[in-house]
């Protein structure tokens, strides 16, 4: 039989072995595995790749420990603008949403968008209007309250600052770096050798002005190709979005012949770092391969394959 496999993500940054509680490390090692079954199980009974990351990034979307859906940080107006985006690799069919508000499960509807619209990429009122008509019920806005992710943003709420999720520093502008994201993603590869990518975010602590980051953008934090690789990325999405991360290891692959893991290395340990990005990515080809590089100091992440390999991981 082939192989399949499937990777998934919850951010990556200064995540340094001590600095959680055991109970909380805990429970992110636990959302992360209930994560990783839920796409694996699809994929193991012959369910598609794409079908797989949905269901994996649904589960981190459903948790609070990650800055997505249910966990979705506070914009400076106090709302949570979430992010999203899914690309199938067989048809390069792709779907994204972003600066949506009260929806449970952004990646779901990345996928209306995909399925049953003719368009690729649905922002703010259009997209909530869509998803009216998807008969999507929306949450109150309790739904998204976390008493960890309020107090990050009262802290900066009446500043020009923005911070990405977790982060101890502050950045003023979009130049700086910091140090942790908690956007998730997933991507897997399928019985049939199909591939699909899938991420969702609330974006930075405090953000205004519509900003959106690298998770919806195609090619940026988000691209699947079988000819080449599945990529989900999270980091500076300032800067994935200007090195157009996930599409740039796809190039790699195709232009220059490089392997899987070579390609995702180059991207994340030189490009990235050369226009003073920092973060990760997961990604996968229609072989199965895994690849999970990260520059930070850790990365919330977890992988499977029919391999008989699994791996559930924080730190370096
Ligand atoms: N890349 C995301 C963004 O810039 C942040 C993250 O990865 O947590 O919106």
């Amino acid at each position: 039989m082939k192989t399949f496999s499937i990777a998934i993500h919850g951010g990556a940054g200064t995540l340094v072995k001590g600095m959680m509680t055991p109970e909380l490390e805990a429970q992110y090692r636990d959302a992360l595995k209930d994560a990783l079954d839920a796409g694996y199980y699809l994929l193991e009974n012959g369910g598609t790749a794409l079908d797989a990351v949905e269901a994996s990034v649904k589960v981190l979307e459903d948790s609070p420990l990650f800055n997505a859906g249910k966990g979705a940080v506070f914009t400076a107006e106090g709302t949570h603008e979430m992010d999203a985006s899914i690309m199938e690799g067989k048809h390069l069919e792709a779907g994204a949403v972003s600066l949506i508000t009260g929806i449970k499960n952004p990646v779901s509807l990345a996928r209306d968008v995909m399925e049953n619209s003719y368009h690729v990429f649905l922002a703010g009122d259009g997209a909530m209007k869509f998803a009216k008509e998807q008969n999507y019920q929306l949450e109150q806005p309790d739904y998204f309250y976390d008493a960890l992710r309020y107090k990050q943003w009262q802290e900066i709420k009446d500043s020009d600052n923005f911070q990405l999720d977790h982060a101890s520093a502050k950045v003023s502008d979009s130049k700086k770096k910091d140090s942790k994201f908690g956007t998730v993603g997933a991507v897997a590869c399928d019985q049939e050798g199909n591939i699909a990518a899938a991420t969702s975010t609330g974006g930075m602590t405090n953000k205004k002005w519509g900003r959106v980051g690298d998770s919806p953008m195609i090619g940026a934090g988000n691209y699947a190709n079988n000819k080449t690789c599945a990529v989900s990325c999270t980091g500076s999405g300032e800067f994935f979005i200007r090195g157009v991360v996930a599409y740039d290891v796809s190039c790699l692959m195709e232009y220059k012949g490089l392997s899987l893991k070579d390609a995702a290395d180059e991207v994340i340990h030189k490009r990235i770092l050369d226009i003073g990005g920092d973060g990760g990515l997961i990604a996968v080809d229609a072989d199965g391969n895994i690849a999970m590089p990260f520059n930070t100091e850790g990365m919330y992440r977890a992988s499977k394959s029919s391999m008989g390999t699994e791996d559930v991981s924080i730190y370096k």
